[in-house]
């Protein structure tokens, strides 16, 4: 049930950046924080990127990605499966231009 709803949510979002209330409705938006939809974005996004992401330090598989998504930049922080569980992180911050990403470095 929750796919149905998925279309609609993502299609709200993409409308977002095509606001048409010009540089003031930009500016309003840019502080607005990160909405069910950015989070969702990021975080499926950020899932691919740590499965196919190997630890700067030791080679060990990332573990799933955690947000910390109350205001923008959203951080974005995983560790990796290896012994000494190495610290990995990136930044996502919001542009006139949509989201801007970040590879995952080693924090
Ligand atoms: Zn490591």
């Amino acid at each position: 049930m929750e796919w149905f709803f998925l279309p609609w949510t993502f299609t709200a979002y993409l409308t977002g950046t095509f606001d048409q209330t010009g540089w003031q409705g930009i500016e309003r938006n840019r502080y607005e924080p990160p909405g069910p939809a950015d989070k969702w974005l990021i975080e499926i996004v950020y899932e691919m990127v740590a499965a196919e992401t190997r630890c700067k330090r030791c080679g060990a598989p990332l573990d799933s990605p955690r947000l910390r998504a109350g205001a923008w930049p959203v951080r974005v922080t995983t560790r990796c499966r290896g012994s000494a569980r190495h610290r990995h992180r990136a930044d996502v911050s919001r542009t006139q231009d949509g989201l801007h990403t970040n590879p995952l470095i080693r924090a």
